[in-house]
């Protein structure tokens, strides 16, 4: 893509609405644009950014044996007062009635309606064990919608829900999604810490918020620090394998780490040494949880068990805050000139900057780097703007992404570009040739 054909409308001045890093950068480098409070557009370079998000998200959850489906973000009241949510969710629920007096709701989650469709659909206990999410559009009315895509009304989330037979079945679900959410955050170059939450009302302990510790996070959290030394991706996982996963989930859990619903001063003193404690804040960006009957019962989700009697399903919801992830990321990898994108999720692998277009030998190669490149698979950014290179660093600093090949008259004349990390790592004077073949192979995270 070339720079002066993309469409991306970045802003000199930092928006004063802005409190957080993550939403200054987003309004400034051109990702997001409000519309009205806690709803926005994605521009072109942030919903290149979402969907490398998203795809990593899939990716994971098909591996561990969930199955993507899409239901709507229109739901009717009537599920939500079979399951008795519809009184007691409150004012974040935006209700909305037809031209025929019916009454519907935007969906804040889909509990009830992939509960309705299981109970009208599953029959006997060989449907079971199943694992079945989508990536759709919420809206919740929240209080106070702030920080720009961390706490919008209108959000992409990833819902899974799980149905098992019985409690036993319902854990081995848990676990599969427990593991999935550790791979999906570490592919994004996240640390996201698994916490005890609380359950609410229907209580027992399966429920696990994953934190990414930040000090603009919204949830006050408290861990020992050895978490984020635990390595999730250099192993293959069989999500087959109920030991193993155990085995990963366990080294997680015998640390201390919970949210404040949950915090426990004395144990947390006792089980975890000073030096090590964080007590501090956090972003949610995803949790697990396991609820049992809570919605099939009332919904009538039965199975005929091997045993020939009917049985309710046991399930369990899995959410991951998509939109919110790219704030999150944000807000753990950025500097005072703007964002750092890890190579994962980055809205292109490499920039190139021509210093001086219009001068053939500059112009030349430019285009043969980014043919090149291309031809290689690597989506490439091309700073082909009649501008001064101060601006251009400073726009290519901004949006942040992984790798930059300057290329200007006076390196050239020796067939020489520099080539940089946004991250600091690399920053050599090499032959153009030498540079390509780099920058055709690296990884893309
Ligand atoms: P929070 O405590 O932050 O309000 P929640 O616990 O109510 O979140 P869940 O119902 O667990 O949210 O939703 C699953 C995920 O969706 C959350 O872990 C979070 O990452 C994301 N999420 C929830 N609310 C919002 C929001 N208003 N804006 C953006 N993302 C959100
Ligand atoms: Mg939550």
């Amino acid at each position: 893509m070339r720079l002066s054909r993309f469409y991306l409308p970045t802003l000199k001045e930092t928006p004063k609405e802005a409190e957080i890093a993550s939403h200054r950068l987003m309004l400034r480098a051109g990702m997001i644009r409000q519309s009205s409070a806690g709803i926005y557009s994605w521009l072109p370079l942030g919903f290149r950014v979402l969907r490398r998000i998203e795809q990593i998200v899939r990716e994971e959850q098909d591996r561990a044996g969930a199955q993507e489906m899409l239901m709507p973000t229109i739901q009717p009241a009537e599920i939500w007062r079979e399951s008795g949510r519809y009184d007691d969710y409150g004012p974040e629920m935006l209700r909305i009635t037809d031209r025929h007096e019916r009454e519907l709701l935007y969906g804040p989650t889909n509990e009830e309606m992939i509960t309705e469709i299981f109970a009208a659909t599953a029959r006997s206990y060989r449907d079971l064990p199943k694992m079945l999410y989508h990536i759709q559009w919420k809206f919740r009315d929240e209080v106070r919608p702030r920080f720009g895509v961390m706490r919008g009304r209108e959000f992409l989330m990833k819902d899974c829900y799980s149905f098992d037979l019985d409690y036993e079945g319902a854990v081995r679900s848990y676990n599969k999604m427990f593991v999935s959410y550790l791979r999906t955050f570490a592919r994004m170059g996240l640390k996201a810490i698994p916490m005890e939450a609380d359950t609410g009302p229907i209580g027992g302990d399966l429920s696990h918020e994953f934190i990414v510790l930040a000090p603009t996070g919204e949830s006050a959290v408290f861990c020992d620090r050895n978490c984020l030394d635990i390595d999730v991706l250099s192993e293959d996982i069989d999500y087959g394998d109920d030991g193993a996963l155990a085995a990963i989930i366990n080294r997680f859990t015998t640390l201390y780490a919970r949210t404040e619903e949950k915090h426990d001063t004395a144990a947390f003193e006792s089980r975890v040494a000073k030096d090590r404690r964080y007590e501090g804040r956090g972003i949610e960006v995803g949790q697990v949880f396991y609820f049992g009957t809570k919605y099939s019962k009332p919904m009538g989700a039965e199975v005929i068990g091997p045993d020939g009697q009917p049985a309710t399903v046991e399930m369990g919801s899995y959410g991951i805050g998509v939109s919110r992830l790219v704030g999150a990321i944000i807000e753990a990898s950025h500097d005072d000139a703007g964002i750092i994108w890890p190579d994962a999720v980055a809205p292109f692998d490499a920039e190139i900057i021509n210093l001086r277009p219009g001068d053939e030998a500059c112009d030349a190669a430019c285009m043969e780097a980014y043919a090149r490149l291309g031809a290689a698979g690597r989506d490439v950014l091309y700073d082909d703007r009649d501008e001064r290179p101060g601006v251009k660093f400073a726009d290519a600093d901004l949006i942040g992404i992984p790798w930059r090949l300057v290329i200007g008259p006076r390196g050239i004349k020796d067939g020489k570009v520099e080539l940089k990390r946004r991250d600091g790592t690399v920053a050599d004077e090499v032959a153009l040739s030498a540079a390509l073949d780099r920058l055709a192979t690296a990884p893309r995270g």
